[in-house]
């Protein structure tokens, strides 16, 4: 079976490195994960949104944003449904759901179910993948 996807933004790897720290590139671009409690938003508490590294497409909001200990952004659900696109993943022996952004491919993270909100998911996103904006500059 052959995946044809589209997306919105196609750029070949040599363009991703130029834009992309080495280690952004291999979280968005590779599927990898940082190492826990040491990414940029892990604890972070501001009001605001964060958004796609890799292209800018708004993926969550710091309202469904909580601390699940794990050392990693975690968020009870995507600020657009439609922005981030969800498919299996059973590398390293596990079974998990990988959370790509839709628009650009990116690796954002995983999602598993159990969260604490309605929804019961839990986003374990890397904070390489994301931009925050906090809510007091985007007017
Ligand atoms: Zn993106």
């Amino acid at each position: 079976m052959s995946e044809i996807t589209t997306r919105n933004v196609n750029k070949p790897d040599a363009q991703w490195r130029e834009e992309l720290t080495p280690e952004q590139f291999a979280i968005l671009r590779e599927s990898g994960t940082e190492p826990p409690f040491t990414g940029e938003y892990w604890d972070t508490k501001a009001d605001g949104s964060y958004r796609c590294r890799g292209c800018g497409a708004m993926l969550f909001g710091s309202d469904t944003k909580f601390d699940s200990g794990t050392g990693w952004p975690s968020f009870s659900e995507p600020a657009v449904a439609d922005a981030v696109e969800l498919r299996p993943d059973n590398s390293l022996l596990m079974r998990r759901t990988e959370v790509v952004c839709r628009n650009c491919g990116g690796h954002l993270g995983h999602v598993f179910p159990d969260g604490p909100g309605s929804g019961g998911q839990r986003y374990c996103i890397n904070s390489c993948s994301l931009a925050f904006d906090p809510a007091d500059k985007v007017d």
